[in-house]
């Protein structure tokens, strides 16, 4: 047997209930078969935090730091534009196109980017080939 804490999105209960298993809460997740005994909803899930406290100060530190968050996703958001809008993506051929612009000085070419190994950087480092890192935010909304 397993215990969940389990949390109505909904009316925001929060309950404990008892599984056979890991594997049998996802089947009866998957059947919408969890419902909140108060308000009947199947928003009902797994708390993935340790039992929530009340606290006002907590809670406005998490939601500040949540706007911290929201923000800095918004800054990487506009480099990524900007990134989309003048620089050619070139996916996982990264390290090659990298080389065939620094070593074919005759290709005018725009900058790049796309995704390379923590190797690739190293030789490409080695190589004198400049490259910068950037964080990337995954876009879901296109
Ligand atoms: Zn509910």
């Amino acid at each position: 047997m397993i215990k969940y804490k389990l949390e109505c999105s909904d009316c925001e209960l929060a309950f404990d209930s008892w599984f056979a298993s890991s594997a049998e809460f996802e089947k009866l997740k998957k059947k919408r078969l969890l419902v909140c005994h108060i308000c009947n909803s199947t928003k009902v899930d797994k708390t993935l935090m340790a039992p929530r406290v009340m606290n006002n100060k907590e809670d406005f530190k998490k939601s500040s730091q949540l706007k911290k968050y929201e923000n800095i996703k918004k800054t990487i958001k506009s480099y990524q534009k900007f990134i989309k809008d003048n620089f050619k993506y070139v996916g996982e051929n990264f390290a090659y196109e990298a080389r065939s612009i620094h070593y074919d000085q005759k290709k005018k070419s725009k900058g790049i980017y796309g995704k390379a190994s923590k190797k690739d950087l190293l030789e490409l480092k080695e190589e004198g080939i400049d490259t910068q890192m950037l964080p990337w935010v995954e876009d879901n909304d296109n």
